[in-house]
């Protein structure tokens, strides 16, 4: 992925409780940190995440990323993942109201937009997610701090467009550059084009 020229590299954490599927722990992906020089996000699809916070920066992720759904106490642990050294990022689910987000917004450096039920790779992109994008978009630019919008979930050349005009500036995708008939250079270099060149696609 980083010789087809992704900008960094998306961990899809899922513990067969939050979302009904498997993948993986800090050990496979500290295992993986030598082979690239890309930033690591862990996006931590998990009902505690509380539990082992500090495991994934020591694994080497620059950017530790847990559900709203999944905290009681959200700010406390947005802040905790900013006291073990890496960025905090808070996800939402489809049904999830905008508005959560909006008295953390100070302690995050990334909004992560679920445009699919998370659990599955490959699912159909929510184009009804798209105005909780630009939801998301003003109570940022009302906050006054630097927060970036990341969509994760059926990101294809079919849909990165609508959702980097929706307010999106960063792009998961998985299943569209590995199933790209001209592999994942070419994959990447179409969303780039087509999701504004400047954009991260992790
Ligand atoms: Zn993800």
């Amino acid at each position: 992925m980083e010789a087809a020229g992704a900008d960094r590299i998306h961990w899809d954490v899922m513990d067969g409780c939050f979302v009904p599927n498997l993948t993986f722990g800090p050990d496979v992906i500290a295992s993986t940190r030598p082979h690239t020089s890309l930033p690591f996000e862990a996006h931590l699809m998990v009902t505690a995440p509380n539990t082992m916070l500090g495991r994934w920066v020591e694994a080497g992720c620059a950017t530790v990323t847990v559900h709203a759904e999944a905290c009681v106490h959200l700010h406390r642990t947005l802040g905790a993942i900013g006291e073990f050294g890496a960025k905090a990022g808070v996800a939402l689910n489809p049904a999830t109201d905008p508005a959560d987000v909006a008295h953390v917004l100070d302690l995050v450096a990334v909004v992560l937009v679920m445009t699919v039920n998370p659990g599955f790779g490959g699912q159909r992109y929510l184009a009804t997610m798209e105005a909780k994008i630009a939801a998301i978009r003003e109570l940022i630019v009302r906050s006054g701090h630097d927060v970036e919008i990341e969509v994760d979930g059926g990101i294809s050349a079919d849909t990165v467009a609508q959702a980097r005009r929706a307010g999106a500036d960063a792009f998961v995708s998985g299943s569209a550059l590995y199933r790209h008939p001209g592999g994942p250079e070419a994959a990447i270099c179409e969303l780039r084009k087509l999701g504004d060149a400047s954009r991260s696609i992790t």
